[in-house]
């Protein structure tokens, strides 16, 4: 399964960190790029390209200022769009259908979303009823689409030509430079 996430409705000051943590995120659970909207922001752009040198593998960040017409193009290439929302149906009834496809679009919000993403998603899903966190609708919505093999250590192998990796360690810290 390939994902990637768009993050609609970037606003300056008030989403820097959780854009970033978004980003941050939708890297270590598995995604293999990102996509805002809203306002562009470069240093946004920079911390995470950053982030993704020194830690490995491939993640993409890129601004779209256009978002609804990139929903659009990317279904037209196969790609399932999958809405989070507290509106949405309950992620345990959907998550199996959402593994059968081969390339998902996760859609995270900020400010209000407008109607057509939810016309345009083939899956509205709610990871709980309750208002709370991109940031955790993402995480547990990632982790259901991938069986939680994204936590698991062999995963960690996904980020290969890290300048840091990391080893488990039952008690203190153990860091690979290099
Ligand atoms: N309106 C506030 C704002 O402007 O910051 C809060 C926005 S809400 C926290 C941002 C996003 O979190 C929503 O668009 C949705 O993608 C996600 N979200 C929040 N609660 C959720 C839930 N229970 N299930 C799925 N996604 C959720």
């Amino acid at each position: 399964m390939q994902i990637m996430v768009l993050r609609l409705g970037h606003r300056l000051p008030r989403d820097e960190r959780m854009t970033t943590h978004v980003c941050l995120t939708s890297r270590a659970f598995g995604a293999s790029g990102a996509i805002y909207s809203g306002q562009k922001d470069g240093s946004l752009e920079r911390s995470v390209k950053r982030i993704a040198e020194n830690w490995g593998g491939e993640f993409s960040i890129e601004y779209e200022p256009k978002p609804i017409a990139r929903i659009e193009r990317m279904k037209k290439d196969g790609w399932s769009v999958v809405h989070l929302t507290m509106y949405g149906m309950p992620l345990p009834e959907k998550e199996a259908g959402i593994r059968g496809r081969g390339k998902v679009l996760v859609v995270v919000g900020a400010e209000k979303v407008p109607a057509e993403v939810y016309q345009l998603a083939d899956f509205n899903v709610a990871v709980g009823g309750q208002p709370h966190s991109e940031i955790a609708a993402l995480a547990v919505a990632l982790d259901r689409m991938q069986g939680g093999k994204e936590l698991e250590r062999g995963f960690n192998s996904n980020f290969g030509g890290a300048a840091i990796s990391l080893e488990p360690a039952e008690k203190g810290k153990k860091i690979r430079k290099g």
